[in-house]
């Protein structure tokens, strides 16, 4: 037996004015979903707990069965596993953006006109070569990633993800002094090395000729790196040792991806796929059936459904979930439904209306051999709630599917 999980990044929602009152999945012309509906199981689940909006990492561990609330350490290192880079035990990695600012640190631009990869390279090359004076026994790793985005990474002693961001968060506001949030030492040595890091850093870039150039383009230049989200990896088995299984992901997300690698799932990358509402869907459920060969388990990850909904976006919501619809068809086709398993959810519900993530819970629907089918027969977050999973924790799913490919274990005689 074998499982796909696919969960679509905050398509669940709330009732859509514009859309007649229904949500942008009931308002979706969806035949695969609604067929999935009809021959499995049905239900709500709330991913971290009612009323608590998730983000997606902390959702994402949820759905693999962690407890997120004990197990989180932060995102800036799923960020940086999920670019490509190793983060040890101990480290403590930073989101990062090349933004631009004024001569009074005003921020003026927080992603220095989305710079091009090849200029966001070469700053970073030369701040990869910049020297501290203040603090010593700590070395750094900073990597630019896609457009503005970067990684950095602290290596040493007495680090602490218990520090603030230097990122102000909007524009026309000063960088930020980077603050202890707590009174260790290691907190107090962070925030020290990252302030000197943002002042090291503002020197190289402000001179650095890529900037030169920018500036006679009339472009912004990246003269700032802004550094957020502190994270360590944290402490947690790998789902193939919890459960004997080989596990795959697909996603084109950096953040899904590191938590899923952190979690000891394969990274299967996909030509095409962008975490956009562009992305290529059949390229990924391509992807998922041919990951079923060789894995028991499969998470495919559509990022486009949050991204719309961030955008409240209620139209193009809809089309991406017909669009993610014609991507099950294809697996539905393309399975073995004898032998497999098939799981639809979301992480979170993500509101087209408020563009916030919300902590109203999302539908799911499993459907193989051996599930009790129920009476549903659309898949929508109403029509779920009368299903026969009922109401279930994140944290169960792995549980249950798991249970399905006969890898839990019994508890007791
Ligand atoms: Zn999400």
């Amino acid at each position: 037996m074998k499982a796909i999980l696919v969960i679509c990044d905050g398509m669940a929602d709330r009732p859509v004015k514009e859309l007649k009152g229904k949500t942008p999945l009931e308002a979706a012309h969806k035949p695969y979903l609604n067929k999935i509906a009809k021959t499995g199981i049905c239900g709500i689940m709330d991913t971290i707990a009612p009323g608590i909006p998730p983000g997606s990492d902390t959702a994402m561990l949820a759905l693999l069965g962690y407890d997120a609330l004990k197990v989180y350490s932060g995102r800036g290192a799923f960020e940086a596993v999920g670019s490509g880079l190793k983060v040890l035990p101990g480290e403590v990695a930073f989101r990062c953006n090349f933004a631009t600012v004024n001569d009074d640190m005003v921020v003026l631009d927080r992603r220095a006109g989305r710079i091009r990869n090849e200029d966001a390279s070469k700053l970073a090359g030369s701040l990869q070569k910049a020297k501290l004076k203040k603090v010593t026994n700590v070395d750094f790793l900073f990597k630019s990633t896609l457009q503005h985005r970067a990684v950095l990474i602290l290596r040493g002693e007495k680090l602490s993800t218990a520090v603030s961001a230097s990122d102000p968060g909007k524009t026309g506001e000063r960088v930020q002094t980077v603050k202890a949030l707590d009174n260790s030492l290691a907190a107090k040595h962070t925030a020290k090395i990252l302030n000197e890091l943002s002042k090291v850093f503002h020197e190289v870039l402000k001179n650095h000729k890529v900037n030169k150039e920018r500036v006679r383009k009339e472009l912004p230049p990246a003269n700032i790196v802004l550094f957020r989200g502190a994270g360590k990896i944290p402490k947690i088995s790998p789902i193939p040792q919890i459960y004997g299984v080989e596990a795959s992901c697909i996603s084109a997300a950096p953040l899904i991806r590191g938590v899923c690698k952190t979690a000891g799932l394969n990274l299967i990358d996909v030509e095409g796929a962008t975490g956009m509402p562009d992305t290529n869907y059949k390229g990924k459920a391509q992807a998922a059936v041919k990951a079923l060969k060789n894995s028991d388990f499969v998470l495919l990850h559509i990022k486009a459904t949050d991204v719309a909904s961030h955008d409240k976006n209620p139209k193009l919501k809809v089309q991406i979930i017909e669009k993610i619809d014609a991507m099950l068809g294809y697996i539905l086709e393309n399975v073995d439904l004898n032998i497999t398993y098939l799981a639809i959810t979301a992480d979170h519900t993500t509101s087209v209306v408020t563009g916030n993530h919300e902590g109203d819970p999302v539908p799911i629907v499993i459907t193989g051999p051996y599930v009790r089918r129920d009476d549903i027969k659309e898949f929508g977050e109403r029509s779920c709630a009368k299903g026969g999973l009922n109401r279930i924790k994140g944290s169960d799913l792995m549980p249950i599917l798991m249970n399905f490919l006969r890898r839990t274990k019994k508890v007791g005689a």
